[in-house]
């Protein structure tokens, strides 16, 4: 195996189903702004976005 089982499962998961979006919570000056990122390249998206406007994926949200 020259990739990791991780690896695989992230991207038959990201063909599959298109790519599930990871939420952050980011505590700044005392107040919790959440942002979102695109699992694929992790450039912040706005939220609902249909798709990452860096890299194209489609987003389910
Ligand atoms: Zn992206």
């Amino acid at each position: 195996m020259s990739k990791s089982f991780w690896d695989d499962l992230i991207t038959a998961g990201s063909i599959i189903g298109g790519a599930w979006i990871a939420a952050e919570i980011i505590k700044a000056f005392s107040k919790k702004v959440t942002i979102y990122r695109c699992p694929r390249c992790y450039v912040v998206i706005n939220k609902n976005a249909a798709r990452c406007h860096n890299c194209g994926a489609c987003l389910n949200w």
